[in-house]
């Protein structure tokens, strides 16, 4: 069953409920800024608690969150997270970005994530393009070493270059665990 659980202008929030697997996805879609409340999505979970387990949150569609949408985020995962067996499925590049410079964010260390957004750029044709890199793929278990995967661009076939400080934007990472595909 999918359901719109709040809508805003710029923003919303759709929910598929699977209540064999005491399962719920929501996809946060758009601009996290303070015309936002995320009290009604809080609300909800709060309800569902009982009746469903697994809360995955799919970030592919948030694209754009000011400071405003970045505390008001960082509030409500910190009710929510307790509640929940809670993972990410994909993180946009501005959710990453965000990330960064505030890992809390994302919850408790150890919260799971299956894959998110990085950008590359093609020199030759000078064109950034976003790529999806699993986690599993790049953060072995047990091993400290994480680097960016390469991928070639889809026009010329040129090896593109990491379009952001590699480490800075990987650093995340270091508080996440790989989860396979929700
Ligand atoms: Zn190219």
């Amino acid at each position: 069953m999918k359901v719109t659980i709040a809508k805003f202008p710029k923003f919303s929030v759709n929910a598929e409920l699977d209540e064999a697997k005491k399962r719920m996805t929501f996809w946060l879609n758009g601009n996290l800024n303070e015309d936002v409340s995320l009290v009604d999505v809080s609300k909800y979970l709060f309800k569902a608690k009982d009746s469903f387990k697994l809360l995955v949150l799919n970030l592919e569609k948030l694209t754009y969150m000011n400071s405003k949408g970045l505390s008001l985020w960082t509030t409500f995962i910190q009710h929510i997270q307790p509640k929940f067996d809670l993972m990410y499925d994909t993180l946009s590049e501005t959710f990453v970005d965000r990330v960064t410079a505030m890992p809390q964010m994302i919850g408790t260390e150890g919260t799971r994530v299956y894959q998110f957004e990085a950008p590359y750029h093609c020199k030759k044709c000078n064109t950034t393009v976003t790529q999806l890199i699993e986690v599993a793929k790049i953060k072995p278990m047990n091993s400290k070493k994480i680097a960016a995967p390469s991928f070639n661009c889809g026009t010329c076939n040129t090896v593109m270059s990491f379009d952001d400080v590699e480490t800075i934007y990987l650093h995340f990472l270091d508080r996440i665990q790989p989860a396979s595909k929700p």
